[in-house]
């Protein structure tokens, strides 16, 4: 009887385990995300290099984003609120607002490839044990006017390593912290929490018990 019940239950747990590990493309949840994986191009400011100082790479070979399905069907719960908002700051928004998304799943060699850039675990995670990124549980992201595709003002840059860069940085204009909070307000209501230390990093809740993976997308 007991080798029976189990028989039932493995496949249901097997079932249950997949469909929360699995990484897919937002876009195909949510068809007017905006995707903008920085790291597939050479456009990013990703550690505050001086231009010029350093040839900065192309670590990802497609713009194409991955992220956990549990994180997607959250960020959806984030973009639906952000669409349905016409006014903020003052400023109308016809189509209303939404995300845009600079880093999801990242692999782990590219992880490496950050640390002996720049070994500095306040904004780059140790890759011995692992980033949330190199688990499909955490996402870069900033908000966008869904009619123009326009960035709304942010504290900082994406990759903007200074403190202006932290939740706990106020000496800004008023429109720009209307800004950040209204990210986080509807990222927390979405099931995401937020990383003090960059305004634009979100991840879903035990983001670390996710296996470590490394594959690039192409
Ligand atoms: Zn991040």
């Amino acid at each position: 009887m007991k080798k029976l019940f189990l028989i039932i239950l493995l496949p249901i747990v097997a079932f249950c385990q997949s469909a929360v590990d699995e990484l897919v493309n937002p876009k195909d949840l949510i068809p007017d995300i905006v995707i903008d994986l920085r790291y597939s191009t050479k456009d990013h400011k990703f550690l505050n290099l001086p231009q010029g100082d350093m040839p900065l790479p192309k670590f990802y070979a497609t713009n194409e984003c991955l992220i956990l399905s549990s994180a997607a069907v959250r960020l959806k719960t984030a973009q639906d609120s952000l669409r349905k908002i016409r006014t903020h700051n003052s400023q109308s928004y016809p189509q209303g607002i939404g995300i845009k998304i600079w880093d999801g799943y990242r692999p782990r060699a590219v992880q490496w490839l950050f640390w002996e850039i720049f070994p500095n675990s306040t904004y780059i995670a140790d890759p011995s044990s692992g980033s949330k990124h190199n688990r499909g549980g955490a996402i870069d992201l900033t908000l966008v006017d869904l009619a123009t595709g326009q960035e709304l003002p942010m504290p900082t840059l994406f990759d903007d390593f200074s403190d202006q860069a932290s939740h706990s940085y106020t000496n800004l204009p008023p429109d720009i912290l209307a800004n950040r909070t209204l990210l986080k307000t509807v990222m927390n209501y979405a099931g995401f929490s937020e990383y003090e230390a960059e305004w634009w990093h979100y991840e879903i809740p035990y983001a670390s018990s996710y296996p470590l993976l490394d594959f690039q997308v192409k």
